[in-house]
C-alpha cells in the first residue's frame, strides 16, 4: 500500500500553498489529492470556442509581506500582472487563474479524480479511501477543502473530534455563487480594463469582459451573481434567463453565440474562524485549512486567495516536524 508523509487533500490554493512549502521544508514524501479533474479549485478557467474565462476569483490582492514576495517571483516568471487598482492593485493570472494554479502546482505529486470519502485512524497516522476504491496510508493530513466539505469527510471518518471543534467548523456556512458565461460574436461596451463592479442591478455583484482582461481572444464575458441573490435562486432551472434579464442593457444579444451557467455550491465563506489552521485531534496529525481560516489579525476579514495562500502556507508551518 502507498505510504505518505503527508496527504494534503484539496489542490487549490490552500492545499497547493501547503504542499509548495512542505517540500521547501525537505519533505518529499507528499501526496496532494483532489477530486477534480485539474489543479486550482475555485482558480477556475473556462475555455470556451476560441476564448477563456476566468469563473472563480478573478484577481487577487496583497496585504501581507508574505504574499508580496511571492508576487514579485511571480511576475518576474511572467505568470500574473497588475490589472487595474491603485491602492490595492489587483492581480491576476496572464492566462487565466486556473493556469497559475497549475504553474504553482508544478510536479508536486498530485493524484486528480480522487475523491476522499473515509479516514480512519491507524497507528502510524490515518488511512485514506478514496471514491474509486484506492486506499493509502498517511502519517499526517491536511484538508483544505470548503468547511462543509471538511465536515461531511469527518462526519464519515470514525476520528474523535471534540464537539466544540465540530461545531466551530459547523459553524461556518458558505454561500453559492451562480455564473453566467457568454460568448459574443462582437466586442461589449465595457470599460477598457473589462471590470464593472459599481452601479450594477440588485444581485449582480461584478461583470468582466475577458478578452478586454486580456487573457481571451474571443470576447467572453461572465456575470457573477451575490452570494444572496445565487441561495435565493439555487436549484432553479430558469436562473439562466434571470441573470440574462438582470443584464440585459449591457450587451446586444443579438450578438451572442453561446451561453453557459457555472454553479459554485460553496463559492464564499458568509463567517471565518480567525485561526489560519486547526489542529483538529491536538496532535499534530489531523490539521485542517483553507480560506474560511484567517490569521487574527487578518486586515481584510473575509474569505479571499490571500487568505487561502496564508492558511495553506501556515498550516505547512504548523505540520514540520
Ligand atoms: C465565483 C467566485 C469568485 C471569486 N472571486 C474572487 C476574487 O476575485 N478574489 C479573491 O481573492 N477571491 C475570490 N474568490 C475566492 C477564492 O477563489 C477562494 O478564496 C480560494 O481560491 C479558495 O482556495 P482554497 O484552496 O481554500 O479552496 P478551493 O479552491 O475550493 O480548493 C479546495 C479543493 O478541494 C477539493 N475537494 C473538495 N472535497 C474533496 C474531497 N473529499 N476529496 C478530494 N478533494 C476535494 C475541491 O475539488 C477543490 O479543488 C472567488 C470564488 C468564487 C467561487
Amino acid at each position: 500500500m502507498d505510504h505518505y508523509e503527508v496527504t494534503v487533500i484539496g489542490a487549490g490554493l490552500a492545499g497547493i500553498t501547503a504542499a509548495r512549502r512542505l517540500i521547501k521544508q525537505g519533505r518529499t514524501n507528499i501526496l496532494l489529492a483532489d477530486k477534480g479533474k485539474s489543479v486550482g479549485g475555485r482558480l477556475a478557467t473556462r475555455r470556451v470556442a476560441n476564448g477563456k474565462a476566468d469563473h472563480g476569483a478573478q484577481f487577487f490582492t496583497v496585504r501581507t509581506e508574505e504574499l508580496e514576495e511571492e508576487v514579485r517571483d511571480w511576475l518576474s516568471k511572467g505568470w500574473i500582472k497588475e490589472w487595474f487598482g491603485d491602492h490595492y492593485p489587483r492581480y491576476t493570472a496572464i492566462d487565466g487563474m486556473n493556469g497559475l494554479a497549475k504553474h504553482l502546482a508544478g510536479d508536486i505529486q498530485t493524484s486528480l479524480h480522487t475523491k476522499v470519502v473515509k479516514m480512519i485512524e491507524t497507528d502510524g497516522g490515518y488511512r485514506l479511501y478514496s471514491e474509486d476504491g484506492s486506499e493509502w496510508q498517511s502519517d499526517k493530513v491536511l484538508m483544505t477543502m470548503p468547511v462543509p466539505q471538511i465536515v461531511e469527510l469527518l462526519k464519515n471518518s470514525p476520528v474523535n473530534v471534540s464537539a466544540p471543534t465540530l461545531k466551530q467548523l459547523k459553524s461556518i456556512v458558505f454561500e453559492p455563487t451562480y455564473v453566467g458565461i457568454y460568448h459574443f460574436q462582437q466586442s461589449t461596451n465595457l470599460p477598457e480594463n473589462g471590470h464593472v463592479d459599481q452601479n450594477l442591478p440588485e444581485g449582480v455583484e461584478r461583470i468582466v469582459d475577458h478578452k478586454k482582461k486580456g487573457i481571451s481572444d474571443d470576447t467572453i464575458v461572465s456575470v457573477y451573481m451575490t452570494g444572496d441573490w445565487s441561495r435565493k435562486y439555487y436549484g432553479e432551472d430558469y436562473v439562466m434567463s434571470l441573470i440574462k434579464e438582470k443584464v440585459e442593457s449591457y450587451f446586444d444579444w443579438d450578438v451572442m453565440e453561446s451561453e453557459q451557467l457555472k454553479r459554485w455550491r460553496y463559492a464564499q465563506a458568509r463567517d471565518v474562524l480567525e485561526e489560519s489552521c486547526i489542529d483538529v485531534l491536538g496532535d499534530g496529525r489531523l490539521v485542517v485549512a483553507g480560506d474560511a481560516f484567517l490569521r487574527p489579525n487578518d486586515e481584510a476579514g473575509r474569505t479571499r486567495f490571500e487568505s487561502a495562500y496564508l492558511s495553506g502556507r501556515d498550516a505547512a508551518a504548523y505540520l514540520s516536524w
